[in-house]
């Protein structure tokens, strides 16, 4: 779990519910420690300058450009993501999957709500997901290499790129333990040390 910042303890207790053992990684040498992480929902830029000053940046680009498994939820997404519009002009993201996302794209009215999902044909889901949406970032783009895992009428809210996922929609939030545990089964390996 990236515990930088943001809603890490949550997902922190869907995890260890589902069986795996977790670490908080704010360190590098934190970072070494575990197989497989979880960057949270959050605030983007915060997690973005906290990267660096935490010395994580580096180690955690090398981690996951050598195909760590990883979720990234919301502001996590963010950071995972290719292209960001709508960004601060000192915000860098990882890169990890092909995908434009653009930040707070729901505006005021929308800025949080609940929908049920369209799961992709395939896709390791659960064939139903309620999810909580918080000043969610919008997918625009989505790269060749890129699958969808479900989608919020036309619009992608959960991408696959490998052994990096990421959502725009806060499934530690519900009550619904399904998701993770198709991630851990899917690209974690079942029960790995979860940072
Ligand atoms: N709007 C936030 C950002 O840009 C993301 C919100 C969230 O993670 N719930 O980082």
């Amino acid at each position: 779990m990236l515990a930088l910042q943001g809603a890490f303890r949550a997902h922190r207790l869907v995890i260890e519910g589902l069986g795996a053992p977790v670490r908080e990684v704010r360190t590098a040498a934190a970072l070494d420690d575990v197989d497989a992480l979880i960057i949270p929902g959050g605030e983007s830029t915060t997690m973005s300058q906290l990267l660096d000053s935490s010395g994580l940046r580096a180690p955690l680009a090398a981690r996951l450009a050598d195909g760590m498994a990883v979720l990234g939820t919301c502001a996590g997404a963010i950071l995972l993501a290719s292209d960001i519009r709508d960004g601060r002009e000192d915000q860098a993201s990882f890169q990890s999957i092909d995908v434009t996302v653009r930040r707070n794209a729901y505006g005021r009215q929308l800025a949080s709500f609940e929908a049920d999902l369209e799961v992709a044909d395939g896709a390791e889901l659960p064939a139903a997901i309620h999810a909580v949406f918080i000043r969610a970032p919008r997918i625009e783009r989505v790269g060749a290499d890129v699958r969808v895992l479900a989608a919020l009428g036309s619009e992608p809210v959960a991408v696959a790129s490998g052994r990096a996922w990421a959502t725009t929609f806060h499934p530690e939030l519900s009550d619904d333990t399904r998701f993770h545990r198709a991630w851990l089964e899917t690209v974690a390996g079942g029960a790995p040390m979860l940072g």
